[in-house]
């Protein structure tokens, strides 16, 4: 089984666009409204598909059939080693995809073909993961002292789980949704980022292959208030996970609380990326140049606050410039780039704002600063830092998601980890140091999901992401996050022949 990539757009919009539809119940379906919104590819600035636009009526049919499928002998009597055995042969299929669906999200999203396809190669490894995980979900015999009653628990799935993804990393984002819930046994309805619809569609293909009924994963594509929207609003839907905006994120988790389904949420950050002067500052230094400027600075992860021990701070800024300006910036499908565009027009007006309002607070550009120029119509904006900058500035403290890092002096370890925990956001923090003691104690009192010493971004489906105050709630891979797509019943048995007792006395173990 293998599914094409898009094409790669050559020039101007052409009069027919390919479209793309909705993936229900195991069939491409045609938006009940029958309207289409074009994807437009960064590098280029030009439409190259069109994707369904998804309506309340869509979802409700996409709901509908994950519900029937969560009722579906041929999936809800499946054994969790065959549940396993589905996941593993999705894997093997989006392996042997890699390439064309690594192209799809670049054409889609701009960012490098090269990181894409490090995703994408990893990607299987997730179904791998969860697939070991499947058959080892289980509850558990509660201890107690009457003989004569026996209390365990089950640990169930929860039944029709809605997932809405972001565009900076399409299908990561979302396997490490699908495949949890997968694994736990639970059926899915998918609304990927309005930007990038075409590479879930894509490996929507692939399911049936792999042997999962119609029905178990659905894609509405669309846009957030509309088909998102929809997606939380629907009564049937038991659980929501949620990669986007902490913004977004508030909106979800409010829709949620009303009818208390359970969310999962991870959102934005403004991470901390520390150097204490016992530090390798030529390594440092490219761990600064990797926390911002790698896929543009759109992670969430993005290390964008930068402190550097003042006794080795002009050294670490020249060194961090001085790589900036020598990035390669062009079409992200050359081997040789390693800056490709914004992924969007909003995007490349968000930060030349950012920047903008960094100058006024009084911040100084030392390189960047400005649009890039390379021959090409789409997004491009030069890596860009700036000094100059404290912590209390709106550059410092709001999510830019664009290559800017604010690189800021501190003089000890105290004032340092006060700076850093001193934001709204949680989710990733970086330390680079040589000190055993001092790597340890920064990883204590650092307020993050996620800290990495000496080095930057580095992740794995066994270990658990998570992000602390705006930056979300619930985890993320590793076994933590299987209870995020199972809930807990606790089952008591009386296995004595004695009749009932005084029905007025509570019965405890
Ligand atoms: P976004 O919040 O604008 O959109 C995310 C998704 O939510 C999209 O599918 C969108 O259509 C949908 N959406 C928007 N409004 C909605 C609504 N009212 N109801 C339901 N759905 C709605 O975010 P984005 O611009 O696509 O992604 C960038 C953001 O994602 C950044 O803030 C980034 O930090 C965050 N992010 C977080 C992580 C993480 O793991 N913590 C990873 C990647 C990206």
């Amino acid at each position: 089984m293998t599914v094409p990539s898009e094409a790669v757009p050559t020039g101007g919009k052409p009069a027919d666009l390919p479209r793309r539809d909705h993936f229900i119940n195991g069939e491409r379906v045609a938006p009940a409204e029958g309207e289409y919104f074009e994807s437009v590819n960064p590098t280029h600035g030009t439409a190259f598909y069109e994707a369904a636009r998804g309506s309340a009526a869509d979802v409700d049919r996409a709901v509908t059939a994950a519900q029937q499928a969560f009722e579906n002998p041929a999936w809800r009597d499946l054994s969790q080693t065959r549940r396993g055995r589905l996941l593993r042969r999705l894997g093997d299929l989006i392996g042997e995809n890699a390439e064309s669906l690594a192209r799809t999200e670049t054409l889609d999203n701009g960012k490098l073909l090269r990181e894409m396809r490090a995703q994408l190669a990893a990607l299987p490894e997730y179904f791998y993961y969860f697939a070991g995980l499947a058959d080892k979900i289980h509850g558990e015999v509660i201890p107690g002292s009457a003989r004569s009653l026996l209390n365990y628990t089950l640990r169930e799935p929860v039944g029709v789980c809605g997932a809405i993804t972001p565009w900076n990393s399409p299908l990561m984002l979302t396997t490490t949704k699908l495949a949890p819930a997968l694994a736990a046994g639970n059926t899915m309805v998918v609304k990927p980022s309005e930007h990038t619809s075409a590479s879930l569609l894509a490996l929507a293909e692939l399911l049936d292959g792999a042997g999962f009924p119609p029905g178990v994963v659905n894609v509405v594509t669309g846009f957030g208030a509309e088909a998102g929207g929809a997606l939380v609003a629907d009564r049937r839907v038991r659980k929501m996970s949620f990669t986007g905006s902490t913004a977004t994120g508030a909106v979800i988790a409010r829709a949620c609380g009303e009818r208390f389904v359970k969310a999962t949420l991870e959102l934005g950050g403004k991470s901390p990326n520390i150097v204490f002067p016992d530090a390798d500052i030529a390594s440092a230094s490219m761990g600064i140049v990797a926390g911002i400027f790698a896929a543009a600075g759109q992670t969430c992860v993005a290390g964008s606050r930068v402190f550097v021990h003042r006794d080795v701070y002009d050294e670490t800024v020249e060194r961090v410039a001085e790589r900036a300006r020598t990035i390669r910036i062009g079409d992200p499908l050359e081997p040789g780039t390693e800056l490709g565009p914004l992924a969007m027009a909003s995007q490349l007006a968000k930060v030349e704002e950012y920047v903008a309002v960094g100058r006024k607070e009084g911040g100084q550009v030392v390189t960047g600063g400005t649009r890039a120029e390379v021959g090409l119509s789409g997004y491009f904006y030069e890596p860009t830092v700036f000094v100059g900058t404290d912590n209390g500035m709106r550059i410092s403290r709001e999510e830019i998601f664009g290559p800017v890092a604010s690189i800021m002096p501190f003089e000890t370890e105290e004032e340092v980890a006060r700076l850093a925990n001193d934001t709204d956001y949680g989710l990733a923090a970086g330390v680079w140091t040589r000190d055993l003691g001092r790597a340890h104690r920064m990883a204590s009192v650092l307020e993050a999901g996620t800290v990495w010493v000496n080095t930057y971004r580095a992740m794995s489906p066994m270990s658990p992401r998570s992000g602390f105050k705006n930056s979300g709630m619930g985890v993320e891979h590793g076994t933590e996050t299987i209870k995020e797509y199972t809930r807990l019943k606790s089952v008591w048995v009386n296995t004595s022949d004695e009749p009932q007792g005084d029905p007025f006395v509570l019965r405890s173990q």
